[in-house]
């Protein structure tokens, strides 16, 4: 059976919202449409089913993997769900933002309507001090519309009060549904960005219309960080994964994007003028981290030097993901057959 004629009125979405996020975030789970669409329905509780397989897979996983996701979603919903999604995640936002820039208008206001309040409460008192006898029927009137200025003083107050806790809890939401994302697709030792991020930017990076630049791809491999492992214990080696990261980070910064690909792998991204360009590019960050060492403790002289090599792979017009990946790949091996910390661009 296919999911599930979902309620996509706001109040609600946002209930389901706070449920899912932090459900994904304990699973460590990204937040991609996929994975959104099945914890939307796993708290709406809709499908028996759905969640049942799902309980299944986080009690042997402790989460759901990628593979495992797009089972459950291709037995569960269909990409009509998805499309649906989608639009809900953009009309929630939208409201959200419409939602916040009323808020800020209203709190303006009301902020205005309780001064406008104060200043004839103050005023309507100053008549009666002068003692208009005569205007008995006036006083009355003025003494009940003190009286109702009061209570729309208290009244507007409160309402402030409540927008103020509205606008504190769409923010936080917001936040935090920014801050799940980052997390998701961030490697938290080095802070680059990691493989799942890579695997979708991929596909867009090669899908982009071409616009004359050259478009590559780089792989970056630590040299011999097996026995840099051996010797130096694994800290230390996640000291050097952490050092080199920043120095990727660094170069690729208003260039490309650098992502952690797994163990002592990065690649990065670039779109740059031409190929000596991207040569150049690949070198700066190639001599930058061969200036790293470590250095023995009485001595302070280095002891052992750290470098990588690199694979360069330009993608041309109908290159698909796959081939540019293997592409890259090839050149980086070879990159080491040639004796490492070295550049080797993909045939
Ligand atoms: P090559 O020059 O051919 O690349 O040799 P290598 O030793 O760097 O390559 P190999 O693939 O044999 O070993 C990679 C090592 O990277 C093995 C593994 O212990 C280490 N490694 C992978 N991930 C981490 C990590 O997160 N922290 C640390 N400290 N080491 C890691
Ligand atoms: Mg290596
Ligand atoms: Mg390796």
């Amino acid at each position: 059976m296919k999911a599930t004629e979902f309620d996509t009125s706001l109040s609600h979405s946002a209930q389901c919202m706070k449920q899912a996020i932090p459900l994904m975030v304990k699973y460590k789970m990204p937040v991609t449409p996929v994975n959104y669409a099945i914890w939307y329905c796993y708290v709406l509780g809709s499908n028996d089913k759905l969640n049942k397989e799902l309980d299944d897979i986080l009690a042997h996983y402790q989460t759901c993997p990628p593979a495992q996701a797009k089972q459950l979603f291709n037995a569960f919903l269909s990409d009509k769900d998805l499309a649906l999604f989608h639009q809900m995640s953009d009309s929630f936002h939208n409201t959200i933002a419409d939602v916040q820039t009323e808020i800020g208008k209203t709190l303006e206001s009301s902020q205005d309507f309780s001064a406008i309040l104060s200043q004839c409460h103050s005023g309507l008192y100053g008549l009666k001090k002068n003692s208009l006898d005569s205007f008995d029927d006036v006083l009355g009137y003025v003494d009940r519309l003190t009286e109702e200025s009061v209570v729309m003083q208290q009244n507007a107050y409160q309402f402030q009060k409540k927008l103020e806790n509205a606008y504190a809890e769409i923010s936080d939401l917001k936040t935090a549904l920014v801050n799940t994302q980052t997390a998701a697709s961030q490697d938290p030792l080095t802070g680059l960005l990691n493989r799942g991020k890579f695997d979708e930017d991929i596909v867009l990076f090669c899908k982009a219309e071409h616009t004359g630049n050259h478009r590559a791809l780089i792989f970056v491999d630590i040299d011999h960080f097996k026995q840099f492992n051996d010797d130096f214990g694994h800290q230390k080696g996640d000291d050097v994964l952490k050092v080199v990261s920043t120095k990727i980070m660094k170069h690729t910064e208003g260039i490309g994007k650098a992502y952690r690909y797994g163990g002592e792998e990065f690649c990065i991204t670039a779109e740059l003028d031409s190929l000596s360009e991207v040569v150049n590019f690949a070198e700066s960050i190639r001599k930058d981290i061969a200036k790293l060492s470590v250095k023995g403790k009485k001595t302070g002289k280095a002891v052992r030097s750290i470098t990588a090599s690199f694979g360069i792979a330009l993608h041309g017009e109908q290159c698909l993901v796959t081939q540019l990946i293997e592409r890259a790949d090839k050149a980086l091996y070879l990159a080491k057959e040639h004796g490492r910390n070295r550049i080797e661009i993909a045939a």
